[in-house]
């Protein structure tokens, strides 16, 4: 397969891989933080309808700040790339000759001998010099560029997607010790996550399983004992 079908494949992959290591933590999100409050409320009360309501508010409430955070840091991000590309714009009409020697140093601490960076470096001024600033001295590129909606889109549903399986368990499993149910699932459900986010982003599946047994317990963990402590008969 030639080089430049190995580079799109790549690319694609990692744009791939990217998205669903986001998905993947956006739904141990929504695990850990809507079994830690069924679990909190469960350990309080007697009885099962406060902890459904407790645990349908936290997953909506999750949810929905999951994605205005999203939407903000990705749009804040975009904003950002927005002003670097029109500052560029403006330098390359203003003194086209100076981000010509600019873009050739760029090339040369890359690697290339001198003609061939200020050779190349011409070229692609030629061919598009906005886009060769833009990807080579800003490094902004397709893939860092995400669509506000998108992005809040998808890390909403991902974080509901996680916390509905805490609220199924709230619903259907026997009440008495249902705390137990809630963290059993809780971090079943973590450590399936957990190991395939590891092995898509090509980590340690066995570090990343511990790592997230361990905080998930100690969530969870902190959360009953202060519905414990609070003991509140509702
Ligand atoms: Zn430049």
């Amino acid at each position: 397969m030639s080089e430049l079908a190995d580079d799109y494949l790549d690319s694609h992959y990692i744009h791939r891989s990217n998205w669903l290591r986001a998905a993947v933590l956006g739904a141990n999100d929504g695990i850990l933080s809507t079994a830690s409050i069924a679990i909190g409320v469960a350990a309080a009360s007697d009885f099962r309808e406060p902890v459904i309501l407790a645990t349908v508010a936290g997953l909506v409430a999750g949810a929905l700040s999951m994605a205005a955070g999203e939407y903000v840091s990705v749009s804040s991000q975009t904003d950002i790339e927005t002003a670097d590309i029109e500052r560029e714009r403006k330098e390359l009409e203003e003194m086209p000759e100076i981000e010509l020697q600019r873009l050739a140093e760029i090339y040369e601490k890359r690697g290339l001998k001198k003609q061939t960076a200020l050779t190349v470096a011409k070229e692609l001024t030629e061919k598009d010099a906005l886009a060769a600033h833009v990807r080579d001295e800003l490094g902004i590129n397709e893939i860092s560029q995400a669509n506000p909606i998108q992005a809040a889109l998808a890390s909403g549903a991902a974080f509901t997607a996680g916390g509905v399986l805490p609220l199924l368990v709230a619903l259907f499993l026997p009440f008495e010790h249902l705390e137990y149910y809630l963290y059993g699932s809780a971090i079943l459900f973590l450590i399936i996550l957990g190991g395939l986010a590891a092995k898509t982003g090509g980590s340690s599946v066995k570090r990343a399983v511990i790592r997230i047994t361990f905080w998930g317990t100690v969530a969870m963990g902190l959360t009953a004992l202060v519905g414990y402590l609070f003991n509140v008969n509702v």
